[in-house]
Formats: structure tokens, C-alpha cells, sequence
């Protein structure tokens, strides 16, 4: 069978190509990413396929198919194109006035086909509108892309301006020389059109794909250098950045990680965070960081791990679940600050603050012994150490209180002073440890003798007083008696036997005897000096009680 060279045989090639075209953008589309214009543009080779397939069959089909169809199909296909790159350059307007052309053709297509049937005229209609859509394609090319050096873009506004340059002409051919038996003549100029036209077709399509591709490595190569430039600052970051599987197998680390843990990339690469472990974090810390990444929550905390020479750091770790395009996580990425100068710096802080403490309460300890050495201090300066008595200087402060205050009550006042019969024999005969010891015992008893607003006192070497306040003479004179009395009746016990002693006691009496104290104490002191003329252990009261 051979195949001649005709019209007929151009335009199904030419439905063939279109169809082939539609076939291979399809394909694209399901290896590598299409951008916006992509289903105009597949709408367009649909309209060219069935503009040529009726074209072809010119001579049989009805003629509203032959013509009608044919030419509404061809300006349909123009609209879509333009609105294809329309689409691809960013232009999203929709333009209704495009898609009104048609419309605005049909009736006059109809009109020059079956009312007044003019093939020279429906050539006219046709041509000029598709030659304003061609023009505004490749306006919108020169706009987006005539400052730059894109070829594709270049290359297709040339061809589409060729096109409509060559459509005006076989206008101008039909105007002057209209044919008389349609499209289908096999003319030398009829054949070269095809020709052109099936050259047009494929050119335009490829440049179409051209674009897409230009774009898309544009695209990539811009990503390639945002990558780049992402991989430099994870590169350099001063914290260090580790990249795990979700099994904690790294795949990942920066060279801050190296230089901080002493792991090469080479060394951690395949290995297991668990190796980082110190082994000093609480096993649940780590079950909780796994519990939130896994879940898809990014984790933070302080973990004190490991270096690769066993020594410890303190790193403030943030983990954070990488998703893939389907939102699965796919892998971890931790971000680590090296914390341990604060950690550090927080340890010292909060030891000095402890010292603190420790010495502030060591200091409050000595000031409470400081205090309460001082509080014995002044005890002692107005206590008799022997006995434990109150002293002679402590006596004249109190008894000048005493006094004041019997003064203003007005009250009575009474004063025994007392004295051990013959203490030197027992100093001479037991020794003075044992003379100690009966005037402590002498001692005890007075005490067990006052009442809480008396005051017992040493007064010399075995010789004490006792002040009696708010108490008249005789009450004073019975309670001298009584002390005296159980004083006989004590026995000191001294080795193996009993030492018993007496006193001798004054007593004289405020206001009776004197208001100021140095005269009622000689005044008793007179009494005890009767008391002992008269033989000892006994009760002289001043003459005045
Ligand atoms: P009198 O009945 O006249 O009071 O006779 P006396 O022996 O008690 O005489 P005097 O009052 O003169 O003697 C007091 C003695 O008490 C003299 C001194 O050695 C003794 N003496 C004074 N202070 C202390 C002391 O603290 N301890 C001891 N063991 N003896 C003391
Ligand atoms: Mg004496
Ligand atoms: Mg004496």
C-alpha cells in the first residue's frame, strides 16, 4: 500500500500527533510535577485532534460538522491555549471575553456556511479571532519572559507569532485566490500549509513541555541551593543536630555534635543514642521522651549524657518527629545546647547557697553559746559561786529597790542576817572542804526557806541574809525562829557521822529600824552581835520590833 502525499493524509497525521501529544502530556504529568495551564493546554490538543480528524473527512461529513464544528473546535483550542499560559505565568484571571469569542463566531460561521455560503468570509471570521488570541499569547510570553533568557518561552512566542504571520497570509491568499473545492486540494501551497501547520503542531507542543521542564529544573535548582544553604547553617550551627531513625539509630550528627561528644560523623553514623547515655538520667525521663516523640509531640529536657572519652555534659535536647509528604514520621531530629557551664554555674550557686546556710546557722549557734554565756556571765557576776546565792552587790541593787518600792506602798520590810556559831572549829577540825560543805547545806535550806518575792544572799564568809519584803516584825521574828530551828535540826553528813550546826540571826526592820539600807543592815547586825553575846543560836530582833 502506498501512501500519497496529500491533504487528507497531513491532517491525520496531524490528529494523530495531537492525540500522541495528549497521550505523552498525560504521561508527564504522572512523572514529574505539572504546573498551573497543564489541563488548557490538554483541552487544547483535544479541540486541534478534532478540528483535524473532521477537517480530513471534509468532503463526507455533513456540512455542519466540516465546517461548523471544525471551526468552533479550532477557536476553542486557541482559547484554551492562551488561557493555558495564561495559567502558567501566574495569570489566574479567568477571561470570560476569551471564551465569548466562539460564541460571537458560531453565529457567523452558521450564517456564511448554510445562510449566504461564503468559504473566503467564514475564513475571515475565523482567522481574525484566532489571530487576536495568538497575539495575546505571545504578549503574555514577552511580558513574563521578555527580560529574561528563557528559551522555551522565546521559542514558542516566536513560533506563535510565525503562525499568526502565516495565518494573515493564507488569509490574504484566500481573499485574493479563494479555493474552489475546500481544504482538501492537494495544491503545492495547500500541502505546504499542512506541512507548516504539522511542523507548527509539534514545535508548539514540545516547546509547551519545554517550558514545564525549564520550570521544574528551575525548581529544583532553587531547592538544591535552599537545601545547600539549610545543610551550611545545620553544618555550623553551634548546637549540635542529630539525626535519628525511629529506632534511635543515627543517621545524622553536625560537626558541633563531633566536637562536643569526640564521635566522628563516620563513628555515630549507625550507631544508637543509647550509647550517649550517662547512665545518671532516671530510666523514666527517657520513657516519657519516647512516649511524646512517639506520639508525634516534639520533647524537651535536660539529659546528662556521655562523651566518647566517658566524660559527662549536661545538654538542654529538644526532639522533634520529621513527617514525610503523607504526614508519617519518617525520622528525629534533636537539637542539643550544651548546658554544662550552667549546669555548673547552677550546681556552685546552689552550694555557695548551702555554705550560706550552713555557715549562717553556725553563726546562730555561736550567737545563742554567745548569748547564753553571757546571760551566765551576768548570773554569775550577781551569784555567789559556792552556794549559789545571790552575792553583796546584787543585795544592794535589790535592796534598794526594796525599799523604793516599800516607800511608795507604803510597806514593811524585814532583814535577817545570819551567822554559823563557831564555824572555824569546824573549819579546824573537818577542814575547810567540809566548812564548804555546811555552808552550801546552810545554804540549800534558805533557799527552800524564801518565798518567791525573797531574797536569799551570801553576805560575808559564813555569814548570809535574807530579805523578807511586805513582812511586819513578828511575822519575821516567827519565820527567824522556824529557819533557826531547821537549821539545828539538820545534820550535814560528813564520813561516817553527823554534823549538826546552829545560827545566830539579827533581824531588823523597815520602816522601824531606818529607811535607808546601810542603817537597817547595822541595825541587824547590831542584833546578831546580841544574839551571839547572849550564847548563840538564837533570834534577836532590833529593839524597836
Ligand atoms: P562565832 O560563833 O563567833 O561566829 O564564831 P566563829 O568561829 O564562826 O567566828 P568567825 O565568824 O570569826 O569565823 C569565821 C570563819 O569562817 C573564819 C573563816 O576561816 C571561815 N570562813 C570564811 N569563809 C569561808 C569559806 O568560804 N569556807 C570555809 N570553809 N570557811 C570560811
Ligand atoms: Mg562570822
Ligand atoms: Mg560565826
Amino acid at each position: 500500500m502506498t501512501i500519497t502525499l496529500n491533504v487528507r493524509t497531513l491532517l491525520i497525521a496531524l490528529t494523530l500527533i495531537n492525540l500522541t501529544f495528549v497521550f505523552i502530556l498525560l504521561v508527564f504529568r504522572s512523572i514529574q510535577k505539572v504546573y498551573p495551564g497543564y489541563f488548557y493546554w490538554l483541552a487544547a490538543m483535544l479541540c486541534v485532534a478534532l478540528t483535524y480528524g473532521f477537517a480530513a473527512w471534509q468532503d463526507i461529513l455533513p456540512i455542519f460538522f466540516a465546517y461548523v464544528v471544525v471551526n468552533t473546535a479550532a477557536l476553542f483550542a486557541s482559547v484554551f491555549r492562551l488561557e493555558a499560559i495564561k495559567r502558567f505565568v501566574g495569570d489566574q484571571r479567568f477571561s470570560i471575553f476569551n471564551f465569548l469569542i466562539p460564541a460571537f463566531v458560531l453565529p457567523l460561521v452558521l450564517y456564511f456556511t448554510f445562510g449566504q455560503p461564503s468559504a473566503r468570509i467564514r475564513n475571515f471570521f475565523f482567522t481574525l479571532p484566532t489571530v487576536l488570541l495568538v497575539w495575546q499569547m505571545v504578549w503574555v510570553l514577552y511580558k513574563s519572559y521578555g527580560k529574561t533568557q528563557n528559551i522555551p518561552a522565546r521559542f514558542l512566542g516566536v513560533l506563535l507569532f510565525l503562525f499568526s504571520a502565516l495565518s494573515i497570509l493564507r488569509l490574504f491568499l484566500w481573499t485574493i485566490s479563494p479555493p474552489t473545492d475546500g481544504i482538501l486540494q492537494n495544491t503545492a501551497l495547500n500541502l505546504a500549509a499542512h506541512l507548516f501547520l504539522l511542523f507548527f503542531d509539534v514545535s508548539i507542543n514540545v516547546g509547551f513541555i519545554l517550558l514545564n521542564t525549564q520550570r521544574l529544573s528551575n525548581d529544583v535548582l532553587a531547592l538544591n541551593r535552599e537545601l545547600s544553604e539549610l545543610h551550611q547553617a545545620i553544618e555550623q550551627s553551634p548546637s549540635s543536630i542529630v539525626i535519628t531513625d525511629l529506632d534511635g539509630y543515627i543517621q545524622y550528627v553536625n560537626p558541633y555534635f563531633s566536637e562536643l561528644t569526640g564521635y566522628s560523623l563516620q563513628e555515630a553514623v549507625k550507631m544508637h543514642t543509647r550509647k550517649l547515655k550517662s547512665g545518671e538520667v532516671s530510666p523514666a525521663m527517657y520513657e516519657s521522651m519516647w512516649g511524646t516523640i512517639q506520639s508525634g509531640l516534639p520533647w524537651r529536657g535536660e539529659l546528662l549524657n556521655k562523651r566518647k572519652d566517658g566524660s559527662l555534659y549536661w545538654e538542654f535536647t529538644m526532639i522533634a518527629p520529621i513527617q514525610n509528604a503523607n504526614a508519617e514520621v519518617t525520622r528525629y531530629i534533636a537539637f542539643k545546647e550544651n548546658i554544662t557551664e550552667r549546669k555548673r554555674d547552677e550546681e556552685r550557686l546552689r552550694q555557695s547557697e548551702l555554705d550560706g546556710r550552713r555557715l549562717n546557722q553556725q553563726l546562730q549557734a555561736r550567737l545563742n553559746e554567745v548569748t547564753r554565756l553571757k546571760a551566765e556571765l551576768q548570773e554569775q557576776a550577781i551569784r555567789d559561786p559556792l552556794t549559789g546565792l545571790y552575792n553583796r552587790r546584787y543585795l544592794f541593787d535589790f535592796l534598794q529597790r526594796e525599799l523604793k518600792l516599800a516607800k511608795r506602798q507604803p510597806k514593811t520590810l524585814s532583814l535577817l542576817l545570819l551567822d554559823i556559831d563557831h564555824f572555824k572549829k569546824i573549819n579546824d577540825t573537818y577542814g575547810h572542804n567540809t566548812g564548804d560543805t555546811v555552808l552550801q547545806s546552810v545554804a540549800r535550806l534558805l533557799q527552800e526557806f524564801t518565798r518567791e518575792t525573797d531574797l536569799a544572799c551570801r553576805y560575808g564568809g559564813e555569814e548570809f541574809l535574807l530579805l523578807l519584803p511586805d513582812i511586819d516584825c513578828d511575822t519575821a521574828l516567827q519565820r527567824a525562829e522556824t529557819l533557826r530551828q531547821t537549821v539545828q535540826e539538820t545534820c550535814v553528813p560528813y564520813l561516817d557521822h553527823r554534823l549538826s550546826v546552829t545560827i545566830s540571826v539579827g533581824l531588823a526592820v523597815y520602816p522601824a529600824d531606818g529607811s535607808d539600807y546601810a542603817e537597817i543592815i547595822q541595825k541587824a547586825d547590831e542584833a546578831l552581835y546580841e544574839a551571839k553575846e547572849q550564847g548563840r543560836n538564837r533570834v534577836i530582833s532590833t529593839a524597836m520590833c
